[in-house]
């Protein structure tokens, strides 16, 4: 039986999270790991803080803090954030961890055995006053492309381009600020992927129709020609050493050890949660297994060409199956900067909407096919408009009425007369669409869906009029409400992926609902609703409160004032 391996990128523990990653990655992931579970399938989704690379330890070393008590930090951060906004793993991991050195070793045996590592002697910077070597961020200077003054040993912020950080103009120890600086020749290792080229076309030009097409058109340009070479090392104190006898010293660059997170994590879960499975064989070598890896465009080339590379030449684990990566989410506009205070905390805002109102407006406005930006009074309209009016209301609306009216129960007669109901057997349709959807990893579409059920439910009880026809004739009113109150159940299984709380709200309006009864009803068994309505004695158990409370304008009035500023 097919099984769904999900991974999220792992977040870099060096600062916060904002709306980008969470809709970019995130919760597309969780939604997406959630459906399989709730259609029936073997699923887990597995992520981690990724902990290694320059950028951390210049931060640390600002902080004044060591640096596996920084990354520490941040993971905890992370990890209180995703609980907040309901993003389950099954495993949330570490690459500092020493479980995840020693998966780490393996890959690198197995690729050196196969003349896939070679060392090459090559430049460098060195401070010579503090006498650090200076690879990627722990130098600086002017770019020789565009003349910026504050680029970065890695690359140009303004121009963009991928510095090589011999040829800055002026550079300056990032680490004293030193403008002392030599040029030396030392040995790094390098991860020969020109010569798994042709190995590697044949796999990508067969997953090309596959992937998103910003994926796999974009890969395919990059790579027709050649790949090219990288280097896997770097003189650090703070990584995975690498493991060979004459390179002392020598540390593993962070990309090389971050994507193996994934592997060593879902070992990692396996051991602590006491399971008999075998993370390579029930899992990364299963051929029942589609491993497919939720990211951020940025992130395409390490998951598209350099982890498929390493997984294919050393036979570790077998190559991605899916990588749906999103474009960017912008904040009103322009791209989501801290340093200039054009930024939104995302633990505030969850704490005050609540992470289903997040969900909603950030799975609307998914980037999946495009960049799309994230604005307060879109935030509050979507919101009012459609999660309050649509479902909010209505569920309060129906089962006010219900509770007041039937408190001692509904009749078998009402309580079954869904079935026979022509817009419930539409409901059913649009619900298949909604978990086909998801099948294919169109997020925004489905949520799109699921609601147009709400909408649909909502025409029914207007047209129906209960209010007016319960004064001629209670009976009439009593079918109308319970054929409405099972259409709820249908769109509340619908949200269910997109929307836990929400979801489990509603159905907790009828007593402790089952996770089987609610993913029952979501396959589309909807005799889970008869067993829903028994268990309840008839009526809802408890009168609704504001399920989706409405956000007024000086909230949001107040918020944008806050963008911008930098405090
Ligand atoms: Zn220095
Ligand atoms: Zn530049």
């Amino acid at each position: 039986m097919t099984k769904y391996l999900v991974t999220s990128a792992l977040p870099y523990a060096n600062g916060p999270l904002h709306f980008g990653h969470l809709a970019g990655v995130y919760i597309p992931a969780d939604i997406y790991t959630r459906h399989k579970k709730l259609s029936g399938e073997r699923a887990i989704h597995i992520c981690g803080s990724d902990e290694h690379g320059v950028a951390i330890m210049l931060n640390a070393q600002k902080a004044k803090v060591p640096y596996k008590e920084y990354v520490d930090g941040w993971h905890k951060e992370h990890k209180a954030l995703f609980d907040a906004f309901n993003i389950h793993f099954e495993y949330f991991g570490q690459t500092s961890s020493d479980y995840h050195a020693e998966e780490v070793l393996p890959w690198f045996k197995s690729l050196h055995e196969k003349g896939m590592i070679e060392p090459r002697d090559g430049q460098q910077l060195q401070c010579g006053d503090c006498h650090n070597h200076l690879p990627d961020r722990f130098v600086g200077g002017e770019c020789y492309e565009c003349h910026y003054p504050s680029a970065r040993g890695d690359e140009c912020p303004n121009c963009g381009i991928i510095i090589d950080s011999v040829k800055l103009i002026n550079p300056v120890c990032q680490i004293c600020e030193s403008t002392n600086i030599k040029e030396v020749t030392v040995t790094q290792y390098y991860l020969t992927l020109s010569k798994a080229h042709e190995k590697y076309r044949e796999w990508l030009t067969k997953k090309i129709p596959e992937f998103r097409k910003t994926v796999g058109k974009y890969v395919d340009s990059l790579t027709k020609e050649n790949l090219h070479d990288r280097a896997i090392s770097r003189d650090l104190d703070w990584g995975i050493d690498v493991p060979l006898a004459e390179a002392k010293g020598k540390k593993l660059y962070v990309w090389f050890d971050a994507p193996i997170g994934y592997v060593s994590n879902t070992k990692q879960w396996l051991k602590e949660t006491g399971s008999s499975e075998d993370y390579k064989k029930d899992w990364w070598t299963n051929s029942d297994t589609k491993i497919e890896h939720f990211i951020g465009k940025d992130n395409i080339i390490f998951h598209c060409i350099i982890f498929p590379v390493m997984s294919m030449m050393s036979e570790q684990v077998n190559v991605c199956t899916d990588v749906p990566a999103n474009q960017y989410l912008n904040l009103e506009g322009k791209q989501f900067s801290k340093s200039a205070g054009w930024y939104v905390d995302a633990k505030e805002a969850v704490e005050k909407f609540g992470s289903d109102a997040l969900r909603y407006y950030l799975t609307a406005i998914s980037p999946e096919a495009s960049d799309s930006s994230f604005t307060w009074e879109g935030f509050q309209a979507r919101l009012n408009g459609e999660l309050a009016n649509n479902i909010g209301n209505l569920v309060n609306r129906c089962l006010k009425f219900w509770k007041k009216n039937w408190a001692e129960g509904m009749s078998e007669e009402a309580l079954k007369s869904y079935q026979q109901v022509d817009k419930v057997s539409e409901l059913s349709q649009k619900l298949a669409l909604v978990r086909d959807c998801l099948d294919e990893k169109a997020i925004k579409i489905a949520l799109e869906i699921s609601m147009q059920m709400g909408h649909m439910t909502n025409e029914y009880f207007s047209e129906r009029a209960p209010w007016a026809s319960f004064k001629m004739d209670p009976k009439i009113a009593e079918l109308t409400i319970a054929e409405t109150g099972a259409m709820i159940l249908i769109v509340a299984a619908a949200l269910n992926p997109f929307l836990p709380d929400l979801s489990q709200n509603i159905f907790s309006l009828f007593g402790n609902v089952s996770d089987e009864s609610i993913a029952k009803i979501y396959q589309g068994d909807f005799s889970a609703i008869d067993q829903i309505f028994k268990a309840a004695g008839g009526t809802p158990v408890k009168a609704p409160k504001a399920l989706v409370p409405k956000i007024e304008d000086d909230v949001i009035a107040a918020l944008k004032e806050e963008l911008g500023k930098l405090n």
